[in-house]
């Protein structure tokens, strides 16, 4: 089994080095470790190791997941698509939903989370290329969604999150993560006090930095291959 200990910390010195290259403070990016398909142990492993956010897509995984690990500290992520009539089970298991991208998903987690003390954190999925199977809301389209979660009580909006198409092209990469990033400017010169820019994974993570990433979605590279079989 992959030590995550040691490779937590080697993904850190990545971040600061990838940060370093381009003369951005390490301690703006804030790495989400992505434990889907990941067993317990190695969750409490991370946590043991200091590690505090995690990232999750699959509910029904996550809720057990989030329950046996109650009163750990760790801060659960879901990163996944958000079905509306799971926006319950969503609003009261997680700290943070980054995959929101309509106004009906936005008003139930809204509603579902006047049950718990603290605010939702939430981030607007960004799709960056013209694709309607893919997850995510088009750029021109984003503003609107923010001025509405605006006005949700129960809803902190953080920031955007993206995930681009895979493309071996470094040039091409670099473009949708300064989409991105440039976006994600114009909606805080609009006003909006948003602090996160959610994007990079384990394949692109230092171009994300580049770009202006403050955090990072990595799994691979922190638990190894996902073991757990299954959809
Ligand atoms: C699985 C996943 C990640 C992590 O991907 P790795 O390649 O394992 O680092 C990040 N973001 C989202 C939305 C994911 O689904």
């Amino acid at each position: 089994m992959t030590d995550v200990t040691v490779t937590l910390r080697a993904i850190q010195r990545e971040i600061a080095a990838a940060a370093a290259r381009c003369g951005r403070d390490p301690s703006a990016i804030r790495l989400v470790a992505v434990s889907k398909k990941q067993p317990l142990e190695s969750i409490r492993a991370a946590i043991a190791a200091g590690q505090a956010d995690f990232g999750e897509n699959y509910l029904q995984e996550a809720v057990v997941k989030t329950a046996a690990l109650a009163g750990s500290g760790a801060v659960w992520h879901f990163i996944g698509r958000v079905q509306a009539n799971k926006t319950r089970e969503i609003a009261t298991a997680f700290d943070w939903v980054q995959t929101v991208d309509r106004q009906r998903v936005a008003i139930r987690l809204n509603e579902h989370r006047a049950a718990l003390p603290s605010a939702l954190n939430v981030c607007i999925q960004v799709r960056l290329e013209r694709d309607a199977r893919r997850p995510g809301i088009d750029p021109e389209q984003v503003s609107e969604l923010a001025g509405q979660i605006e006005l949700l009580p129960r809803l902190r909006l953080r920031g955007l999150m993206c995930m681009p198409p895979l493309t071996g092209d470094p040039v091409r990469q670099r473009g949708f993560f300064d989409t991105a990033a440039a976006l994600f400017d114009s909606l805080r010169r609009d006003g909006l006090a948003l602090d996160t820019l959610s994007m990079g994974t384990t394949a692109d993570l230092a171009t994300a930095i580049a770009a202006g990433s403050t955090m990072v979605r990595i799994g691979t590279a922190v638990f190894g291959p996902r073991p757990l079989a299954g959809p």
